[in-house]
């Protein structure tokens, strides 16, 4: 696998007129940063780096060198000054492979690549670019996704009034097929793109698919975003956030445990927080565990709501707890029912299925594809479905008194602790973690 790294001029940072010290020297608890990084790729599988720097950037091109001592191969291209990004990977086409990571100097990120690469390979985009949810939408440029995960439109900011997508914002990695970007237009002949060649890319009609990211990715280019990452790597939360290590999820059911329960939300505006609910999430994200929320929406059986109206309610709930600074990592739903009687059903989602509460389906997805240790993890819920589906997966479960309350009757269970809401629910975890 070869990468493209943008770093000094090239990553869009002006002549640093002599001065040495640049985002990608940064001493990060005793290794520069972009050291640190090659051997993350190394790592990973990247044999092969080009760097692309300006006419100031000798100090980077030093650093990295021949890229032996990362373990790979590394060359360096310059680039005139005043060459932004997108034309720098241009005019470098001709040392590039027929696929390539791309990636900013002044960042550090942990994933796995392979993943990446396979998912890039199996939908068959002209790039995939990397996304998360962001606790930051107004400060992030974000990405909308179709249902099947390819993107629609990027949405930098500053944001339109009212608009309602996801959060999920856009991350500076990306994987890039080479032959699309040489059947690009000149950059110069499209200004509508911004000179960013994956708006290029899209304004060209070109399939762009969004690859979400629960790993470490760290952007460090102002002082206090290299404070963050010098404390996450002392404390070990790069490792722990990356795929190779196995972390805990706080599982959570959505509807009378993180949004108000009525009968079938069908549409955006019935769906109202808890209180407290954004800022319990929030301390979540603080912490190591993963959020997840899993939850049946047999309204989509029922034929009262589609799979587009449903991104819509939780593009909401994104955006309410995006207002409280958080955002869950992953969210997983159930369309089915298991009665084919239904008046108005849909007859591809009414059959017994293995995602539909208490069976399992829902959150083996997430243990296998954020590799969670379920002996670790939690469910909170308010029905007796979720404290079964904990116990019959190993998980502690509690129970809170909103919503259902446990009143549901659908299972004969006991749950492990039974407290108020979800915000006592995540303090108690929080505590015992400690
Ligand atoms: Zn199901």
């Amino acid at each position: 696998m070869q990468a493209v790294i943008l770093a000094g001029e090239s990553g869009g940072r002006p002549a640093s007129g002599g001065d040495p010290i640049r985002p990608e020297r940064v001493d990060i608890c005793g290794e520069p940063l972009l050291g640190r990084q090659l051997r993350l790729l190394a790592r990973g599988g990247v044999a092969h780096v080009v760097l692309l720097a300006g006419p100031g950037d000798d100090h980077i091109v030093d650093l990295v060198g021949d890229g032996a001592r990362w373990g790979l191969h590394a060359v360096a291209l310059r680039h005139p000054a005043g060459q932004g990004a997108t034309d720098a990977l241009i005019a470098s086409l001709d040392a590039l492979e027929a696929r390539f990571f791309v990636f900013f100097g002044d960042m550090l990120f942990d994933l796995d690549l392979r993943a990446m690469w396979a998912a890039h390979r199996r939908a068959a985009p002209a790039a995939t670019v990397v996304v998360r949810p962001t606790d930051q939408p107004q400060t992030s440029e974000l990405v909308e996704l179709d249902l099947d995960g390819q993107v629609r439109a990027f949405h930098p900011r500053p944001h339109s009034q009212g608009l309602e997508i996801a959060n999920l914002a856009r991350q500076r990695l990306c994987l890039v097929e080479k032959s699309a970007l040489a059947a690009l237009p000149s950059l110069q002949a499209t200004p509508v793109a911004g000179g960013d060649f994956l708006h290029a890319l899209l304004a060209s009609g070109a399939r762009l698919l969004g690859y979400r990211s629960a790993e470490y990715i760290q952007d460090a280019a102002t002082p206090e975003q290299v404070r963050t990452l010098r404390r996450d790597v002392a404390n070990g939360r790069v490792e722990r956030m990356s795929r190779r290590t196995p972390s805990a999820a706080v599982f959570m059911d959505r509807d009378g445990v993180l949004n108000v329960e009525r009968s079938y939300i069908s549409a955006p505006e019935q769906l109202v927080l808890i209180p407290g609910a954004g800022e319990a999430v929030r301390r979540l994200n603080a912490s190591d565990y993963r959020s997840v929320v899993v939850t049946n929406q047999s309204v989509l059986a029922r034929g009262e709501c589609d799979e587009e109206g449903l991104a819509r309610i939780h593009a909401r709930l994104d955006r309410l707890l995006g207002r409280r600074g958080a955002f869950v990592d992953r969210l997983y739903y159930c369309p089915h029912h298991p009665d084919p009687g239904l008046p108005g059903g849909r007859s591809d989602l009414t059959l017994a299925c293995d995602c539909r509460k208490p069976a399992p389906g829902l959150v083996l997805r997430a243990r296998d594809e954020l590799n969670l240790d379920l002996a670790r993890s939690w469910m909170i819920g308010d029905s007796t479905s979720d404290i079964a589906l904990a116990q019959r997966l190993g998980m502690t479960s509690i129970l809170v008194r909103t919503g259902h309350a446990g009143a549901d009757g659908k299972c004969r269970v006991q749950p492990d602790f039974i407290l108020d809401d979800l915000a006592e629910a995540v303090n108690f975890i929080l505590r015992n973690a400690s």
